[in-house]
């Protein structure tokens, strides 16, 4: 799956992400990825994995949807600040 890069010029980056790298590719970090440990898991009281990844490589992980989702508020931020 191809993934277009619409995340070229980032709107915010939080300050958790603030020198922490994409664990597949080095660039800038943007997302803090937590894993849910369910009720239902044999070691439940486990400590959560946590990852950071680039805004691109975090909607290669989310899918189709979360890239839909975002160019959806990306196009009405623009509407909004143009129209
Ligand atoms: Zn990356």
């Amino acid at each position: 799956m191809t993934v277009t890069p619409i995340f070229c010029d980032p709107l915010w980056v939080s300050v958790c992400c603030k020198n922490e790298v994409c664990a597949l590719c080095g660039q800038q970090a943007n997302a803090k990825v937590i894993e849910v440990i369910q009720p239902d898991d044999p070691f439940s009281s486990r400590r959560a994995m946590t990852g950071y990844l680039c805004a691109n490589h975090f909607l290669q992980l989310m899918g189709p949807s979360a890239v839909m989702a975002v160019e959806e508020y990306r196009n009405g931020l623009l509407c909004d600040n143009e129209c």
